[in-house]
């Protein structure tokens, strides 16, 4: 392809949802991605292997800063849905008119996000659990029961009608129709930069040639749209407002096997009055001995009995941000992103928290993701570990990345404005987590994906 009309960069939650609603529309669509098309039976959901196949740098990406943040994105077709647990939300009201007083975002609200969102849901087959009777998942229902704290079942995009349960990512739904309304998808061809000529942009420049085009739409995810962004010259409040969930890590040891290996809990903790959430990953044997490596040589042995542990998490919403640096000659970034003093005092305490959770729920013994803190066999030793943490030895990840171009109608803080059009340009838009002018508190697919849809709609509306 030399030229098209809408030039779609990026095939994950935002890129392909864009590019089959346009296509749906009749318009000429070209999706660049710069992973390649791994097929669902190649490699094993939250498997290590799956890290070489599917992740960005192998799943090896941190931010600067103390402590850095270890971060995962997808870099394949339908980027970070691949490699995702599906868990569906959609941001409250609260969290909606924040952003419209925030930046002043206009048309935001959850009546104007509904019609998207029902047209998602159906097609992702979002979901309760048939059988939600699943031993690791209960703990939390069962520790918040005992604690008094609101637990739910989050509901997943996930289709269970045939013999297995199939994940409804961006392959198996939006790709797959952007194609049969003849949209061309074409992976393995990374964009180096958009070009523009005084406020338009021409098209791209890929590792594989020029490409021209009537409309660009940047949907490379959080780092990678605020990335080519500033390689293209186009800076203003783009990149240096990162926002991201922090999340921190426990394993919990039981008497019992809980662990199935490849399943990840559904329920979700909230505690009220607090931005806090609660929940599971994905605990494969692999991933609970990288969560006990904070500290090897004690819980080495501990690792073998991997279907008595499962891996929980606790989450917050802090006040630090972070920046994103492409770099001359290299093809990532740098992220730096600084936790304030508070951010790490929330984290602690979040961590305290999860582990009375987890005895609460059954637990014997838990292992937090703290180095050289010792494992905890009771909850009285939970103000200990809570006191220890500090911002030398906690290990903190994110799978949650937002905010690098926040949309609205403030020019003095976000770079596109209230549906996703690069603020003082004609034809360029960004249709992904980077909108978000901060974190939803909870999982952001869905919303990613709502406001996507609602900008699309705006944009064939008024064309
Ligand atoms: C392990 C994990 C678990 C998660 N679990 C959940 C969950 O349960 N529920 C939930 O709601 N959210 C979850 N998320 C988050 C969710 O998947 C993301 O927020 C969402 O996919 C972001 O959408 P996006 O379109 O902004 O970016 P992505 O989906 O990441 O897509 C961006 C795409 O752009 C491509 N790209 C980047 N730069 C370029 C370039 N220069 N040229 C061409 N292509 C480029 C990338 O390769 C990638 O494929 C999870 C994320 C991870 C990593």
């Amino acid at each position: 392809v030399t030229a098209c009309e809408h030039l779609v960069i990026g095939s994950g939650a935002g890129g392909a949802l864009t590019a089959s609603m346009l296509a749906q529309a009749g318009r000429d669509v070209t999706v660049l991605e710069e992973g390649r098309w791994v097929a669902r039976t190649e490699v094993e959901p939250f498997s290590l292997s799956q890290f070489a196949a599917q992740y960005r740098s192998g799943g090896l990406s941190a931010t600067l800063g103390r402590p850095p943040i270890a971060y995962a994105e997808g870099c394949c077709a339908g980027g970070s849905t691949e490699i995702n647990v599906g868990l569906y939300h959609l941001a409250s009201e609260t969290t909606l008119a924040r952003w419209r007083k925030s930046h002043q975002v206009i048309a935001l609200d959850s009546e104007t996000l509904a019609p998207h969102a029902r047209e998602i849901e159906r097609a992702l087959s979002v979901q309760l659990l048939p059988d939600p009777d699943f031993p690791a998942s209960r703990v939390l229902a069962d520790g918040a029961q005992a604690l008094g704290w609101p637990a739910m079942e989050v509901p997943r995009a996930y289709d269970y009608s045939g013999a297995e349960p199939v994940k409804q990512s961006m392959t198996e739904t939006y790709l797959p129709a952007a194609i049969a309304s003849g949209a061309r998808v074409q992976c393995e061809t990374r964009v180096r930069r958009v070009a523009m000529r005084g406020n338009r942009a021409l098209g791209v420049l890929t590792t594989q040639g020029k490409i021209d085009a009537e409309h660009v739409w940047v949907c490379a995810g959080a780092i990678g749209t605020s990335a080519l962004l500033r390689r293209s010259g186009i800076r203003r409040n783009v990149g240096a407002t990162l926002r991201l969930h922090p999340m921190v890590k426990a394993a919990a040891r039981f008497d019992e096997p809980i662990n199935p290996g490849f399943e990840v809990p559904v329920h979700q903790v909230k505690p009220s009055g607090t931005e806090l959430s609660f929940g599971g990953s994905a605990s494969r044997p692999g991933l609970v001995a990288l969560a006990l490596a904070d500290n090897w040589p004690q819980n080495r042995k501990v690792a073998e009995q991997w279907e008595q542990l499962a891996l929980y998490y606790a989450s917050a919403r802090p006040e630090g941000h972070g920046r994103v640096y492409p770099l001359r000659r290299f093809t990532e970034p740098l992220v730096r992103f600084d936790l304030s003093d508070r951010d790490v005092h929330v984290l602690a305490e979040a961590l305290g928290r999860l582990v009375r959770l987890l005895f609460a729920g059954g637990a014997t013994a838990v292992y937090p993701s703290v180095q050289s803190v010792p494992a905890l066999d009771s909850v009285s030793k939970v103000d200990d570990l809570v006191r220890a943490v500090n911002r030398h030895n906690l290990s903190v990840m994110t799978v949650h990345l937002f905010s690098t171009a926040p949309m609205g109608e403030d020019r003095g803080r976000c770079a596109v404005d209230s549906f996703g059009r690069v603020h003082g340009t004609a034809n360029l838009h960004v249709n992904d987590a980077s909108l978000l002018p901060d974190g939803p508190g909870v999982n952001p697919q869905g919303t990613i994906m709502a406001v996507a849809a609602r900008n699309v709609a705006a944009f064939l509306a008024d064309d």
